[in-house]
Parts: C-alpha cells; structure tokens; sequence
C-alpha cells in the first residue's frame, strides 16, 4: 500500500504572536488573563530581539547586544517591567544628571535647573563655551514649531529632512553642529541631513515640554530585564514559547490572515496573528496578494541603521561616570560609552567594564575588530586621559546589522497602524506608528496596543497602552500659543520644495 505524504495536522490558537522581542513578549503578558489560547514564535534561540544579552564568552560577564538606556519616560516599558515585577533591576542616574558630553577631555554636563520645561535646560546650554548667545537664541523658531507640533504637523514636516528644516529656521551651524546633530545621532540614530524633520522636531517636542528626562541603565543583563520572566509568565499560564522556530509564511484568504506556517513545516492556525516583526522580514513572509494591501505596500521602503557595539574590559577603574557622550564628529565612531562597573550593582570593587555604540556603522563595517578596539579605546582616552595608563584585558566587538529602522524623511506616513488591511493581522514593533521615536519603549506601546486590538476585537476592551508622563504647566501654556502660532513661511516655502 502507497502512503501517503505526512501533512502534519495544524497547531489550533487564538492568538500567535510572531517575534519575541519587546513589542511580542509585551503583547503575550497584555493578553495573559484574556483567557485566549496564546503561542509565541521567536526565529532566534534566545529571547529579547534587539534588547537581547548574553554572558561574555570569555569573562562570563554580562553584555548586552550593545548598551542601552531608558529614561523615566518610558511609560509603556516600565509598566511592562512593573507587571513582570523587574523594575528595580533598572539603575538609575543621579536625579539632577540629564548626560554628560565629552569636547576633548571637557565634560559639559547638561542637568536639570530649578526652570520649568521647556527651558530647564537654557542654563546648562549656557554654560557651553562652544555656544555663544545669538546660537541659543537662534532656536526660538525651531522652537516655537516644535512646541505647538501634533502628529498632523509631524506629517506635513514628514518630506523634509531635519538639517534643511534647521537651516530654514535659522539655526546657526554651531548650534546644529553641537546639539542638534546629537540629538539626531543619539535619539534617531541617523544624522539631521538624512533624518526626517518630522521625527526630529517631535523628539525634541517630548524632551522640552517634560521635566528634564532622567536616565536609566539595565542593572543586569538587558534581556534579563523582561524575557526571562515574561517567558516563565506566559509558559506557567500555559501557552508555549518556541525559540529557535521561523516563521516562513503568513497564511490565509485575500482579505483575512488565518495562522502561519513555520520553518519546520507545521501550520499554526490563529483568529488574531501579531506580527512584532521588523519589515523586511514581515515582508518576506506576505502572500502576494496581501503585498499591495495599505500598511503592507511600504514593507521594503524601510531601511535598518546598522549599529557596532564595542565592550572593553580594563584591568582597572577610569571613571566614576556611568554614562557619557561624544560631542559629534563626523569622523568620530563612537556616540555614548558606559562604565557598567559603575552601573551593576555589586561591582564597586571591580575594574571598568566600559561599553559603547557606533551608530550608522555601515561606515566602518569593513574594519577588522582590532581597528575598532584600538579606534575606540583611542577616542576613549580622548575624553578620559586616565584610561591611557589602564590595561586593557579583554575586547568585544558585537556587529548588529539593525538597531532601528532609520526614520529617513517619509518615514513617519509609512508606519503602518496596528490594524493592517488584512482582518485579522495585527502589525505591531518599533517602527510601527506610536508617535515616538524607534526605541524599546516604542516597542513595549506597540505591544500593548496590538493587545488591546485583540481584547477589543474579543468584545471586551481595555486599555493597557499607557500616556507620557504629564506635561510641565509652562510648557502646556507655551505649547497652546505655538499651536496658533502659523509656522514661518520660510518653513512651508521648504516643504512645499521639498514635496
Ligand atoms: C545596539 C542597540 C542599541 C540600542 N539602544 C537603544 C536605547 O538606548 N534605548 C532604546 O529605547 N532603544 C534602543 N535600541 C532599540 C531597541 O532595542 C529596539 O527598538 C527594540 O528592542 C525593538 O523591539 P521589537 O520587539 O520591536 O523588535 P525586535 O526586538 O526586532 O523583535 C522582533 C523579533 O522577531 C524575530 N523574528 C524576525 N523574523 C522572524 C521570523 N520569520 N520568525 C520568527 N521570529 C522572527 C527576531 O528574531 C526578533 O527577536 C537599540 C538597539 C540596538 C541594537
């Protein structure tokens, strides 16, 4: 007798949520008490994503994919760490430190004064040798259109890129260059010329109008903040997690998504699937006739900002800081560096461990390792003359061909909305459209919001996406008068160029 081939029988859910990372682990502890059945499916062996970390081979320490931070802001991602109950494992910097950046062996410490927003800053910006009063005075423009901006505003900048929406409204070079140009690096990770001024102004509208953010650092390893004990939340709850399993394709009608069919050949079917995926490999698995649906037709516009983290292990201590900046170079590598011998806690005897980031590194992605390190440990003296005199025992160099997708001019009327044309198909990740800027905390809102749809579609709403923090009071008042402010015909003389 033939047999016949083996099909294997289709894995019944509710809910399947593609991608481990933030906004899929997210999503799973927002639905755990919908009493819906729940699978996860992470491609990697190890949860976490982009937030993932591990123990150094060679020392044992622990090192994640490259560091990160995240700031008292970050609603979405604490609340996720609060329902998992790892919230005190984020270290915290001293209240009134916003950053410190290095010129030389110069540190300018941008921190917090008695001012209300959104001027708490003017005085540490004053204090800038680099900057004299007519560069300071040279925001207000910029200023006033990114106080009254609200997402449609962010679309109509969205075609213009962050360097010509500046010099339009008058910002000097100097300010540009020291400020401006940072902030991009280090908040959009992609500089003001390739940024969409959209993007921009709005970051920077979140950080005047709040109280001087305060910064926070993974106290352990930074996957260990939230997969582990996301993980044992939703196993113990009885939905399975499965590491190391691809999703290949996404199953179903024209109009309707109806599971997914994995690397190994089984078929998942689920009501609700919940792509956490970045887009080119969300792309890869769309049956054609979904590919030209709104919210799907963009997939391949997006493009990664690669990232090269480097950790160096000395043989003793060369800072008391935690964290610190470059001012930007263009020739530099490395954006911010971190001691973690003086963020884990536990570690006050031990020698400096320090990370840093080398963000758009396409640049240098043909340098071996050891050009990095040397490179790197070079601009670390720069700042630091102790460090000349330290020994350095031990190097990493983790390449990370996606950090974030870069958020290029167009990109914010590209981010798809959580609900796709596909009924059925929940679009969630960094990149999706929450209104901030590609981060974890971007990610973790995502997460909850794919969740709610899901509560939502089940008949039983709820709210899980949680609000920033509120706004200062003068802010509030300044905001409401840019609002009726008209931008400066300059600006719209640009963007209509521009589009
Ligand atoms: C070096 C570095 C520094 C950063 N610094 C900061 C920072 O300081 N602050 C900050 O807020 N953010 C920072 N970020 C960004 C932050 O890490 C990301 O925004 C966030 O982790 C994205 O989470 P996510 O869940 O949206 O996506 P991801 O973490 O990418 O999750 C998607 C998951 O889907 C999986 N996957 C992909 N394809 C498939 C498939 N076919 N089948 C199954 N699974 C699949 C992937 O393996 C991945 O685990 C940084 C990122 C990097 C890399």
């Amino acid at each position: 007798m033939r047999r016949l081939p083996q099909v294997p029988a289709a894995l019944e859910f509710d809910v399947v949520i593609l991608g481990g990372g933030i906004a899929g682990l997210t999503c799973a502890v927002g639905l755990l008490d919908a009493g819906l059945r729940l699978a996860v499916v992470e491609r990697d062996e190890l949860l976490g994503g982009r937030a993932r970390s591990w123990a150094d081979p060679t020392t044992g320490d622990p090192v994640h994919v490259g560091p990160h931070i995240v700031t008292d802001c970050y609603s979405n991602f604490l609340s996720l760490l609060k329902r998992l109950d790892t919230g005190d494992r984020v270290v915290w910097e001293p209240e009134s430190l916003l950053y410190t950046m290095f010129d030389g062996a110069r540190a300018i410490e941008l921190r917090r004064s008695s001012l209300p927003p959104p001027v708490q800053l003017l005085a540490s910006l004053r204090a800038d040798p680099a900057l004299g009063l007519l560069d300071l005075a040279s925001n207000a423009a910029a200023a006033g259109v990114a106080l009254g901006l609200d997402e449609r505003g962010v679309l109509e900048l969205d075609g213009l890129d962050g360097g010509a929406a500046l010099t339009t409204l008058g910002v000097t070079p100097a300010m540009q260059r020291r400020y401006w140009q940072f902030a991009a690096m280090s908040i959009l990770n992609t500089p003001l010329g390739r940024c969409s001024a959209g993007s921009l102004l709005r970051a920077f509208h979140h950080a005047i109008t709040r109280d001087a953010v305060r910064v926070g650092f993974p106290g352990v390893g930074l996957g260990d903040l939230f997969a582990p004990a996301a993980r044992a939340a939703v196993e113990a709850a009885g939905h399975p997690v499965w590491t190391g399993t691809t999703a290949t394709q996404l199953l179903g009608t024209d109009t309707r998504a109806s599971g997914v069919r994995l690397a190994d050949g089984r078929i998942v079917r689920a009501r609700h699937v919940v792509s956490t995926l970045p887009p080119g490999d969300l792309a890869a698995l769309l049956p054609e006739s979904w590919q030209a649906r709104a919210g799907l037709d963009s997939l391949r516009w997006f493009s990664p900002v690669p990232y090269i983290s480097v950790y160096l292990w000395f043989d003793r201590r060369i800072t008391s800081r935690q964290f610190w900046a470059r001012a930007y170079a263009p020739d530099d590598l490395n954006c911010d560096f971190y001691d973690y011998a003086n963020i884990y806690p536990g570690w006050a005897g031990r020698p400096s461990l320090v990370g840093s980031n080398i963000i758009d590194a396409d640049r240098v992605a043909r340098w071996s390792d050891a050009a990095i390190v040397e490179r790197t440990r070079r601009e670390l003296e720069e700042n630091l003359p102790a460090a000349r005199a330290a020994i350095l025992r031990h190097a990493a160099v983790h390449r990370i061909p996606l950090a974030v997708q870069a958020p290029r001019p167009g990109f914010e009327a590209r981010r798809p909305s959580v609900r796709s044309a596909v009924a059925g198909l929940l679009l969630a990740g960094d990149w999706t459209r929450t209104g901030l800027p590609s981060s974890m905390e971007s990610a973790a809102a995502s997460g909850w919001r794919a969740a709610e749809a899901v509560w939502a579609d089940e008949g039983r709403p709820r709210t899980l996406v949680q609000p920033l923090p509120p706004r200062g009071r003068l802010a509030r008042v300044v905001m409401a008068a840019a609002r009726v402010a008209p931008w400066p015909p300059r600006l719209r003389r640009a963007m209509a160029q521009d589009g």
